[in-house]
C-alpha cells in the first residue's frame, strides 16, 4: 500500500511540476473562476464545446501541489467526453474524495484520477482536489459568480 501511495504522490507531483493543458482558451465557450480560502488556491477553468461534446478544457491558476495537479488530471481526462460523462465523472470522484478512508474505493471510470483518493484523509486537502470540478461545472452551467469551497 505504501508503493502505491508513493506512486501517487509522484504521479500528483508531476502534475503539478508539468500541468497539462495550463492555458487559456480564447476564445472559450465558457470559463468559470475559483477560490478556495482554506489554502488560498485559485483557478480559472475554460471550456470550448461543441454541441455537447467537450473539445477543449484548460485551467489556469495559482495554488498549491494538489489543487494544481487535480486541475492538470482533470482537463486530460475530460477532454473529448460529452456534459453527461463529465458530471457522473465529477459524481465518481466526488463520492471518493469524500468516503471514509477504510472504505475500499471502486476504480470505476477515474483511472488516473485514483491518485487523489489519499485526500480522504485530509479534509482540508478535499478542497483542494475538488476546486478544479466546481468551478468546471459553474463553467458548464455558465455561473458568472466565482466560485468559493467555502
Ligand atoms: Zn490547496
Amino acid at each position: 500500500m505504501s508503493d502505491l501511495r508513493e506512486l501517487y504522490q509522484e504521479v500528483i507531483l508531476d502534475h503539478n511540476k508539468r500541468p497539462r493543458n495550463f492555458r487559456a482558451i480564447a476564445p472559450p465557450s465558457q470559463k468559470a473562476e475559483g477560490f478556495n480560502p482554506l489554502c488560498g488556491d485559485r483557478i480559472t477553468v475554460y471550456v470550448r464545446m461543441n454541441g455537447d461534446l467537450i473539445e477543449d478544457v484548460s485551467f489556469e491558476g495559482s495554488g498549491c501541489a494538489i489543487s494544481k495537479a487535480s486541475g492538470s488530471l482533470m482537463t486530460a481526462a475530460l477532454k473529448g467526453r460529452t456534459v453527461t460523462e463529465a458530471d457522473s465523472l465529477f459524481q465518481e470522484f466526488h463520492t471518493m474524495v469524500t468516503s471514509p478512508a477504510d472504505v475500499p474505493i471502486e476504480t470505476g471510470r477515474l483511472d488516473k484520477l485514483i491518485v487523489f483518493s489519499g485526500v480522504r484523509e485530509y479534509p482540508v486537502r478535499v478542497k483542494c482536489a475538488s476546486l478544479a470540478w466546481h468551478t468546471l461545472r459553474a463553467a458548464l452551467e455558465a455561473r458568472q459568480d466565482v466560485v468559493s469551497t467555502e
